[in-house]
């Protein structure tokens, strides 16, 4: 797993929306997502519940399906 190069606080994750095709990289800690890139410390900034409005969801965790557990978790 990948350190959040971001918040330098939490993991990042594999993860993806039950019923819809791929997968997006999110950081347990800030809620960052990235899509068809490695996380990357600069703009631009997508957010969980950014990502999620694209599928008329709302910005919750229960919405998506985790891919990785968190280390130590
Ligand atoms: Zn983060």
């Amino acid at each position: 797993m990948i350190w959040c190069p971001r918040c330098d606080q939490g993991w990042v994750t594999r993860a993806r929306v039950p019923g819809e095709p791929g997968t997006f990289l999110l950081c347990y800690e800030c809620d960052t997502v990235w899509v068809d890139r490695e996380p990357h410390a600069g703009p631009p900034f997508l957010t969980l519940e950014e990502y999620l409005a694209r599928f008329r969801l709302d910005g919750l965790w229960s919405n998506i399906e985790l891919l990785e557990k968190e280390p130590g978790a």
